[in-house]
């Protein structure tokens, strides 16, 4: 025992931010990179079960991560698909319990209709994205974000959603959800994700479980004084979630594991990404397993905005097949309306009369599909500028 407790000390010595070096980069033949081909499972449209694992480990393998954005009405969920059409990519097309909420409606989701609400407008968006995907020709994945302890009664309407869609059409209506269980101590956060994977694996849906402390704004603490190494995760945790969820028969998972990546709870500076600690977990799990893997895990990555191409570029390297955006999106859908009032701003002050005439009608530029439109083209170039930063462009 002491050999394994001095074996696993010596690897959190080497996670404690600024002791590391970062080694030089193994850099995969292109050629042989450029060989791998999108495995002929992953259609266009929503995928679910064996085609979702195929076009992960094909991501994996050739090494892209998908972008996954939340999406807050039909045209985010339309600016995903045109991005996903225009550059050649996948897409993962994900709702918040907020967002789910903002979809049905805001009057209907409030007081004891909360969950059923953000449920029903959850199902209401991918509906929508089942009917349009196919048609722009793109394997799209459906998924839900965080989900606390608190919310569970939202991720257990989601799930009933998603039997009766088995029942009917033999396939899950969503790719996968998330469960975010990380204030919870370890032992809980697994145990709750293996009761919740046996029920989802039942129906091919694949869980997105999150690890690692998430910050304590709060709780009033001070992250000067939070100990580094707490916002790390631990490869020896990765590999407790690894280990537990394996033994769920047809158990898909993937891992949200913190590297330093904590969205907007520490100002810049004070948390450093380290996203070497994504490489020396699949190292320590690769060898717990045998080695022949060497990267078994698939990591998430959140928080992604405001991260440097290289640091992003070295997570995927280290098996991230999935980050999520969303600040960025929602600067990018709101720059386009503002640009587009900016531009035609004297046609846009009454209905009628404007710099051509005081008797010119405006409705041409007030329809909402005009600054709604401007939205969507904004946000199609954002998306397209993630998908360069993770290599997910012409991969299809
Ligand atoms: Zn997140």
């Amino acid at each position: 025992m002491k050999l394994a407790v001095a074996a696993l000390a010596s690897v959190a010595v080497a996670l404690v931010p600024g002791t590391t070096s970062r080694p030089t980069r193994t850099v995969l033949q292109q050629s042989a990179v450029a060989d791998i081909e999108l495995p002929a499972s992953v259609k266009p449209g929503v995928v679910t079960g064996e085609a979702l694992m195929d076009l992960l480990q094909y991501a994996k393998t050739k090494g892209f991560a998908i972008p996954a954005v939340n999406a807050v009405s039909s045209c985010g969920i339309n600016a995903c698909l045109e991005a996903a059409a225009k550059f050649k990519g996948p897409m993962i097309v994900q709702f918040s319990r907020g967002g789910g909420q903002f979809l049905a409606g805001k009057t209907i989701a409030t007081g004891d209709m909360v969950d059923k609400a953000s449920v029903a407008g959850c199902v209401a968006g991918a509906l929508q994205v089942r009917q349009l995907a196919e048609l722009y020709g793109v394997p799209v994945i459906l998924h839900t974000d965080h989900c606390m302890r608190d919310w569970l009664p939202w991720f257990d309407g989601l799930l009933e959603a998603n039997e009766d869609y088995y029942k009917a059409h033999g396939e899950p209506l969503f790719s996968s959800h998330m469960l975010d269980l990380s204030e919870d101590p370890l032992e809980e956060n697994i145990a709750t994700c293996v009761e919740y994977l046996e029920r989802m694996s039942k129906i091919d849906l694949l869980l997105e479980m999150e690890l690692g402390i998430t910050g304590g704004e709060e709780d009033g603490v001070d992250n000067t004084d939070v100990d580094n190494s707490k916002l790390y995760t631990q490869p020896e945790e990765v590999y407790a979630v690894y280990e537990a969820l394996s033994k769920v028969p047809n158990g898909k998972f993937t891992v949200a594991a913190a590297f330093g990546n904590v969205h907007g709870v520490y100002s810049p500076g004070n948390v450093r990404l380290e996203p070497q600690i994504l490489h020396n977990t699949q190292a320590y799990i690769s060898e717990k397993l045998g080695g022949e893997d060497k990267k078994p895990v698939y990591f998430v990555f959140h928080g992604g905005s405001g991260s440097s191409t290289e640091d992003i570029q070295y997570s995927i390297e280290a098996g991230v097949i999935k980050m999520n955006i969303d600040t960025d999106t929602q600067w990018s859908f709101w720059n386009g309306i503002r640009e587009y009032e900016a531009k035609f701003h004297d046609y846009l002050q009454a209905q009628i009369g404007n710099p051509d005439g005081e008797d010119k009608p405006n409705k041409k530029y007030y329809d909402p599909r005009m600054p709604l439109r401007a939205a969507e083209e904004c946000t199609v170039d954002r998306l397209g500028q993630a998908m360069e930063d993770l290599k997910c462009v012409n991969v299809l």
